[in-house]
């Protein structure tokens, strides 16, 4: 007998080893410990087989250890991410990493852990230390808690292991190790407000949630796309539907595109399922998270939160399968395996009979197109909650406000105007801008030359002022100073020009003094626990005006907010990508559904230098049809998805030459197995959009055809006789984006 077993070792395919004899053959799915050239690895079984499928004489090595009696991951979980593999053209290896919960390799399970607890010691309480702010904040906090607090905790709270340990040998704290029962909720059930769980549902949720269950009592694979604008209730909806799959002995998995909305959804879902929900997303610890996968894996939870990897938790008896925000770009991973959770998902509903409703005011044009075929069935919630108003949208065509102001305003007169009279009563704002930093470049009015990234093809990102200013690159995180010449031509002229968040913020507070403002993006919630803790504080009105990038933009539900400004509501659209029309449609209709959410009318405020564009129009006029059917023609035209299937393909290499003439290697074998068309055709090779990243010169071409399947074989079957070039070549089946 033997086992193919895949190994969490990226690129390596599927491994065969021998059953030696007095072993048991282990089940699909069960941890087998493996020889790996001198090594030793934990595996899990894939497949058993009679024969090896070896060339005769190829010796096969026995497998050292069988971990497990019973399946480790369930057997449907293990096909499933051999589908994931092979549709996404990755490896084996990186698969079966992505269902592995962390930290089980090779150990065995233990769902009790101990934890490191920090506890402050009687000198640690002298109130007259002498000890830096910093450590004076440790001590604080430690010595605010009864029993101490958890190591991680404080890791949470940004607070470094050294800063720990240099307190403990200065015999101000100490550590012990302690058994407790990790609950990742700890932090996180305060966010939500009590439901009253008797409220009546509006006619409208009644009569999609009589469809959905409908659906669901079908007991076989159904894929419903609910349809709701923005603040129509569907979370309510998610609830009830999945108490009715829970009453009939079925579990619930749902899917939420951002870290920052999970503990929100779960503490929801709490209320209703109390300790039967468990949370997964990379935010978790890996002990918590640890724990809440081996609950799930033992039948201890009805409903699973979690992001995109949360599709391969080990839940059985899978009954419903949510999107929320399906059209969100955070489903599909930018790392191999390449894969979009909201296909994944649909894929696990299907092979579980179960269920899958995908959740959105935005679908995607995928979706939005399955469900005009028929696919899926379409439900509809056209009006929100107690018929409150959409908010007003305003479009500010910002060449005028340069004519009447210079081109120096970032904010327009409309936009200030609005923010003041929102301080003024007592109201909130959302100011979001899609880009990081302060300046976008360094530029020399000499030379007119760019300070660039030495590693990448992009310009550096001014972050931060006076002082404190750096020159970073967004993709290698290249930092250095400002340079007070130019680098290339060593003329004095430098200026920043573009401005990013950090800019936005600064203009906020410079024309509101009073306000309090802060800032969400990925440099300002850098720390762990951040994020939480902002948006915690703006939901409960500490702050009033919340600058930010699209973080600010998805689900969150705040009922103060009542003007919602978009600066530069056209960062996507001078990009050469073919989805920077759904992408700029999706974030100005989310965010402007953000505001007005409560008791009073929302209004949004749009700067643009585009007003004509159709996806800021139609955003404006919250009309997704319109929009759907226009941007669909500009895709079957331009022959882009959902019209046709794409692969996007880059080929690395050290130098530009290097990397086109493998790229056309590649181009041209790919043209000689479908000379007719009939299957595919390969756009390029091209210099990549980002045509040196991290030092590598980028060729790409693109794939395009109505056979996925037959694209992806031609590919996979080039570069697998070329191992070399393929571990160069990055491989992305139904790309996001091809920049
Ligand atoms: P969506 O996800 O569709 O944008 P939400 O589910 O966030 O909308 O709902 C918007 C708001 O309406 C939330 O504050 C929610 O608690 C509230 N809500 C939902 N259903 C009802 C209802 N039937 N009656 C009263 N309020 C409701
Ligand atoms: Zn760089």
């Amino acid at each position: 007998m033997f086992v193919r077993v895949a190994v969490p070792v990226p690129a390596l395919d599927l491994l065969t080893y021998r059953v030696p004899a007095g072993i048991t053959a282990p089940p699909v799915g069960a941890r087998v410990v493996v020889p790996l050239g001198t090594r030793s690895v934990t595996g899990i079984v894939v497949d058993l087989c009679e024969r090896s499928g070896a060339p005769e004489g190829t010796e096969i090595r026995p497998l050292k250890t069988v971990l497990d009696a019973e399946p480790f991951i369930p057997s449907d979980v293990v096909e499933l991410a051999t589908w994931t593999a092979e549709y996404y053209a990755a490896g084996p290896g990186e698969t079966i990493t992505a269902v592995l919960p962390p930290k089980t390799r090779g150990e065995r399970v233990d769902s009790h852990k101990s934890v490191r607890m920090l506890s402050i010691t009687p000198a640690g309480t002298d109130p007259d230390l002498s000890v830096t702010a910093r450590q004076r904040e440790v001590l604080d906090i430690v010595g605010g808690t009864a029993e101490g607090i958890a190591s991680a905790d404080l890791a949470r709270r940004g607070i470094s292991a050294d800063l720990v340990s240099r307190l403990i040998r200065m015999g101000l704290l100490q550590a012990r190790q302690a058994r407790v029962d990790r609950d990742p909720f700890e932090a996180s059930s305060l966010e939500a407000a009590p439901v009253d769980p008797h409220r009546r549902l509006t006619l409208e949720q009644e009569s999609a949630l009589g469809r959905l269950l409908d659906l669901s009592r079908a007991r076989t694979f159904k894929a419903a796309l609910l349809h709701g604008v923005t603040g129509s209730g569907k979370t309510e909806i998610y609830l009830r539907l999945s108490a009715a799959v829970r009453d009939s002995s079925r579990r619930v998995l749902m899917l939420v595109p951002e870290i920052a909305l999970t503990p929100q959804v779960a503490a929801l879902f709490r209320q209703t399922f109390h300790e039967r929900v468990a949370i997964q997303h990379s935010g978790l610890s890996d002990g918590e998270r640890h724990d809440q996968w081996q609950r799930i894996r033992r039948g201890e939870v009805d409903v699973i939160v979690g992001t995109r990897s949360a599709v391969f938790s080990p839940v059985r008896h899978l009954g419903l399968v949510i999107v929320d925000e399906e059209h969100d770009s955070s489903y599909k991973q930018e790392e191999s395996p390449r894969y979009n959770g909201r296909d994944v998902a649909l894929v696990r509903a299907q092979r579980a009979g179960a269920l899958a409703v995908l959740g959105s005011a935005t679908p995607s044009m995928e979706t939005y197109s399955n469900a005009m075929a028929g696919k899926y069935e379409r439900i509809v919630l056209e009006r929100r909650i107690l018929d409150r108003p959409l908010a007003s949208v305003t479009v500010v065509d910002m060449r005028e406000e340069y004519a009447a102001e210079g081109p120096e305003v970032i904010l327009s007169r409309p936009l200030r105007e609005a923010l003041a009279a929102r301080l003024e009563r007592r109201e909130q704002s959302i100011v979001l801008l899609n880009r990081r930093g302060y300046a976008t470049a360094v530029f020399c009015r000499q030379c007119s030359g760019t300070v660039d990234c030495p590693n990448c093809s992009v310009s550096l990102v001014v972050h931060g002022e006076g002082a404190t200013r750096r020159a970073r690159c967004h993709y290698c995180n290249y930092s250095a100073r400002v340079p007070n010449a130019c680098p290339l031509c060593k003329a004095p002229y430098l200026e920043q020009t573009g401005f990013g968040t950090e800019r936005v913020e600064a203009e906020v507070r410079r024309h509101c003094p009073t306000a309090r403002v802060e800032r969400l993006d990925r440099d300002s919630v850098r720390r762990k626990g951040t994020l939480t803790a902002l948006l915690g504080r703006f939901r409960s009105g500490e702050i009033d005006v919340l600058v930010g990038t699209q973080m600010i933009a998805k689900g969150h539900d705040f009922p103060k907010v009542t003007l919602v400004g978009v600066v530069s509501a056209d960062v996507g659209l001078g990009m050469a990508d073919f989805r920077a029309s759904e992408r700029t449609f999706q974030l100005l209709t989310q965010v402007a559904g953000r505001a007005g959410r409560g008791e009073t009318a929302g209004e949004a405020i749009v700067q643009t230098i585009y007003p004509d564009h159709y996806s800021i129009q139609l955003a404006c006029r919250q009309d997704y049809v319109a929009f759907f059917e226009r941007e669909l023609h500009f895709r079957k035209a331009m022959r882009y998805p959902p019209a046709v299937s794409l692969i996007n393909a880059v080929v690395r290499a050290r130098t530009f030459t290097g990397a086109m003439d493998d790229a056309s290697a590649i181009v041209e074998q790919m043209r000689g197995q479908d000379r007719s068309l009939k299957h595919y055709r390969v756009l390029g090779p091209a210099p990549a959009p980002l045509g040196k990243l991290r030092g590598e010169y980028r060729a790409q071409f693109l794939v395009k055809g109505t056979n996925r399947r037959r694209m992806r074989e031609a590919l996979v079957g080039i570069l697998g006789a070329r191992p070399d070039l393929a571990r160069r070549t990055v491989v992305d089946v139904d790309p996001l984006s091809v920049l």
